[in-house]
């Protein structure tokens, strides 16, 4: 008999939830389901300095949204618990010994700035920059003496001759030279594990049959190959979906265009619309049949064959028309009714906008106009409305090109702490903090006079403040594409 279908979702609480997590998430539940298998949640959160709560729980928020079920995850415990790979370093340790012993792994002294130096020769002669092997001369004794007092890291060991072959569930047979696979770090000196590790031993560890993950972690899968081998596991299958694109098959970036759960929630998408929407990339409709289907209707049809390998294209139109047919022919009045109250009040933030305007207006009716920023999806910015301002077009892209930036750095979003940022980068492009902050006001609400506008930013939350501001930039800048770039590359 097969073993059970266990597979999972091992997203990294890093920044907002992405609505490719989403995608891969919505398509290993669907497997479990179908299968009656077990779907898991499991956190990857080996990257200390960029994991947060926060992000771990909108990760478990935007799923319940969705409603997508885990039998085991952080939250729920289960068999192989922890769930959380920071509560896991001792496993993970145990594995390190077991590859030190065997000669699959090595400690390796070599300084960041030599790394550097290595990287760049090779890639000044045109070779993809890969480990050079330095530290393999090293004999394992002496090198365990030195591991005692040096900093190291561990790598793994790849074969140099020979190719990688593999048969991927979506992409078909896969072969790859071992000469392209890096000696991948699997312990960093500060003693956590690597993705790559903790990856592979928890999928063992916790039974993984099936691992559907995004095509980005394709190129990884030899050195996982090549991990289970060295630990003498049998790998589960590997599926890779493709990622999902713009219409131009450009990657879907934040930077470019909205990527956040938090963006679609703030626009008023169902879920199931949501859902919907991002099934039909694995759902074969005949010419002319409803794409309108539910969650058990997308469980029974779903057909990962039937993916594109070019790239699911994100055709927002489409998701529009799916929505609007979901509210209408899919809701009752009661049901509608329900869906808006929730949405305007998820998160308590109908409370917090009255509490904001509540001094500002006369009588009730002055609230709609007042607050229905708030609400929209967009608001119509024209680029005169940043005529009379007290500060040059240049001031004002420099403002709102660096608080584009701050939606992401900033470590929380509050009111208080996007007020302070602000007031820096007023102080840095030469504006008085009362002069810069209208230019914010226009951008984020419309008008000059409105809500107090860092309180209001706090509510819209992150993704909806990043539209406003880019499409702020687009309007006073000449080269809006440009800053993106420029922004891309400082990211990456
Ligand atoms: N932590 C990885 C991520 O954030 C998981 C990739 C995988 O599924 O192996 O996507």
């Amino acid at each position: 008999m097969s073993s059970p279908v266990r597979v999972r979702i091992a997203p990294s609480p890093t920044g907002e939830p992405h609505i490719g997590t989403m995608y891969t998430a919505l398509l290993n539940e669907a497997f479990a389901r179908r299968h009656n298998g077990t779907f898991i949640l499991r956190i990857e959160d080996t990257d200390q300095s960029r994991s947060t709560p926060d992000s771990e729980r909108k990760i478990m928020e935007a799923f319940t949204w969705m409603g997508l079920h885990w039998e085991e995850g952080p939250d729920k415990g289960g068999p192989y618990a922890p769930y959380r790979q920071s509560e896991r370093k001792e496993i993970y340790h145990r594995y390190a010994d077991k590859l030190l012993k065997s000669g699959h792994a090595f400690r390796c002294f070599c300084s960041s700035e030599r790394l550097d130096l290595m990287r760049k020769t090779q890639r000044m002669k045109g070779e993809a920059p890969k480990y050079d092997g330095l530290c393999l001369a090293i004999a394992p004794d002496a090198a365990a003496k030195r591991g005692e007092t040096e900093p190291h890291v561990l790598r793994m060991t790849v074969p140099t001759d020979g190719t990688c072959d593999f048969v991927d569930g979506v992409y078909g047979p896969i072969s790859m030279p071992w000469s392209n696979v890096d000696m991948q770090v699997l312990m960093k000196s500060d003693g956590m594990p690597t993705y790559h590790l903790a990856n592979v031993v928890d999928d063992h560890e916790m039974q993984i049959s099936h691992v559907i993950r995004g095509e980005e972690w394709m190129s990884s899968t030899p050195k996982h190959i090549l991990l289970y081998r060295h630990f003498g596991f049998t790998p589960p299958q590997f599926l890779h979906l493709p990622l999902m694109r713009q219409l131009d098959r450009s990657k879907l970036s934040k930077r470019r265009n909205p990527t956040s759960m938090s963006w679609f929630e703030a626009q008023g998408y169902l879920p199931e619309a949501l859902a919907n929407f991002l099934g039909h990339y694995f759902v074969r409709f005949e010419e002319g049949e409803d794409e309108l289907m539910t969650r058990e209707e997308f469980i029974q049809r779903f057909d990962i064959a039937q993916v594109s390998k070019a790239g699911a294209v994100f055709d927002v139109k489409k998701l529009d028309w799916m929505n609007s047919r979901w509210i209408r022919e899919r809701k009752t009045p009661e049901q509608f009714r329900d869906e808006v109250l929730t949405w305007a009040a998820r998160e308590g933030r109908a409370d917090k906008i009255l509490e904001l305007a509540r001094t500002r207006v006369e009588k009730l009716s002055d609230l709609a106009p007042l607050i229905a920023f708030m609400f929209v999806g967009h608001i119509d910015l024209t680029a005169e409305a940043f005529d009379g301002l007290k500060a040059t077009r240049e001031q004002m892209r420099e403002v709102l090109s660096r608080s584009f930036g701050l939606i992401d750095s900033l470590p929380e979003f509050t009111g208080e702490s996007i007020f302070n940022a602000v007031a820096a980068i007023a102080k840095d492009v030469g504006l008085k903090t009362k002069d810069a902050a209208p230019i914010l006001f226009v951008a984020i609400t419309g008008t000059t006079r409105s809500l107090p506008v860092f309180q209001a930013m706090e509510v819209l939350g992150r993704s909806v403040c990043r539209e406003r501001l880019r499409a702020a930039v687009k309007l006073v800048s000449d080269e809006p594409e440009a800053m993106a770039e420029e922004a891309e590359a400082a990211e990456a």
